[in-house]
């Protein structure tokens, strides 16, 4: 059994100033306030979230999800210091060929469990079935139009792993192939589109369940052709934002929280997150980042991001306003409901896995608890709280 003590934990029903924790064989099995019921590990007033989950990663750490399952593996473990406890693999549109080994790997990565990577909850395909118009960096030579066939090939490869596809829902037969990502037990996301409001509304009645990066590689929203930026607002759909200040500014993510249960932040990070400026790749394509904005070599168009969750969450608050309740919603709750999971993990709750972030005052990352088990961070990080081991059973 391991107890947490005098935290500010933010629960679904808000935030306890003085509360305990209780974790037993992985599991939250009590949350109170004061006292705690045994000899706890006291986190002396630090913020205590759930662990994040991010819907969208390409890489990070010097590591392309796209290079191997070792980089798949060290990817997970980057993002995990910075609070990530769960994480989708997200892939850009590639040869069928490398799409179905890449899925191969995310397969064996989630079949291994928690000696493969921890983490791991399935794949994310962005592509390649995007609009050639909004591609943003994608390689627009490995874009296909909705296939079946071809989906059914990489349904086929992911071995129930696949858990979200991104459509462009103005493409031919992109209604029928919403409804075979539903079919293989996937959500549909839409993205990476040129769609006028009627074209999204419509996937978004098909069982789309997602926008990818909303506002990023997209028609932009205009008062008279809403597009789909306009229907996924008005729809209530669950919307990923890129919160790095850079693919938008602070007041879209205060305006998206206007509805808090449509919030989900997200990386979209590649390679070059954690390593500095330089010279990347995505997808076959060259990225230079610069500043800590990747971007196609050669042009202004962003290439992902160098962004982790725990500075997502960090702009939530501090730039966009957002109360601590709905940027935790936003960087755990929230996704853990898009992928069905809520009744496992997302939110701090007697009975949902001991997946969780210490923050200190400033929301930085203090220590990582992935399924009750403390994840490598060295004990001087641990200012101001009591060191000693925690208890663990
Ligand atoms: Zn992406």
């Amino acid at each position: 059994m391991t107890v947490l003590s005098n935290a500010r934990i933010v629960t679904p029903g808000g935030v306890l100033a003085c509360g305990y924790l209780v974790i037993g064989h992985g599991t939250i099995t009590a949350v109170g306030t004061g006292d705690p019921p045994a000899p706890a590990l006291d986190l002396a007033g630090a913020w205590l979230l759930p662990g994040f989950i991010d819907l969208h990663m390409h890489g990070g750490g010097g590591h392309s999800v796209a290079a191997s399952a070792d980089d798949m593996a060290a990817a997970l473990a980057f993002h995990r210091r910075h609070g990530t406890t769960r994480s989708l693999i997200s892939l850009v549109s590639a040869p069928l060929d490398a799409l179905a080994r890449q899925l191969r790997w995310v397969a064996d990565l989630v079949a291994a469990g928690p000696s493969g990577a921890i983490g791991a909850v399935g794949a994310h395909l962005e592509g390649p079935f995007l609009s050639q118009a909004r591609c943003g960096a994608q390689n627009p030579a490995h874009l296909l139009l909705p296939d079946r066939s071809a989906f059914a090939r990489l349904v086929e490869s992911a071995a129930d792993s696949l858990r979200s596809v991104t459509i462009a829902p103005e493409l031919p037969g992109a209604l029928a192939l919403i409804s075979d990502v539903r079919a293989a037990g996937a959500v549909a996301a839409i993205g990476h589109s040129d769609a006028v409001y009627t074209e999204a509304r419509a996937a978004i009645d098909a069982g789309a369940a997602l926008a990818t990066h909303l506002f990023n590689g997209m028609r932009p929203m205009h008062h008279r052709e809403p597009g789909i930026i306009g229907a996924a607002l008005d729809s209530g759909l669950a919307c990923e934002v890129i919160n790095d200040g850079i693919h938008v500014h602070p007041a879209i993510t205060a305006l998206v929280a206007r509805s808090p249960e449509s919030l989900v932040l997200v990386t979209d990070a590649i390679d070059a997150t954690g390593v500095g400026d330089g010279e990347f790749e995505l997808g076959g394509q060259q990225v230079r980042v610069q500043d800590g904005q990747a971007r196609l070599a050669g042009s202004a168009t962003l290439a992902g991001s160098t962004l982790t969750m725990d500075d997502a969450l960090r702009r939530a608050v501090i730039d966009c306003g957002l109360s601590i309740e709905i940027a935790a919603a936003a960087a755990a709750t929230n996704p853990a409901r898009v992928l069905g999971l809520d009744n496992l993990c997302g939110s701090i709750a007697v009975g949902l896995d001991a997946d969780l972030v210490v923050l200190d005052d400033d929301l930085r990352v203090v220590r990582v608890m992935a399924g009750g088990q403390w994840c490598g961070v060295e004990a001087p990080q641990f200012n101001g709280m009591a060191t000693s081991a925690p208890t663990t059973n």
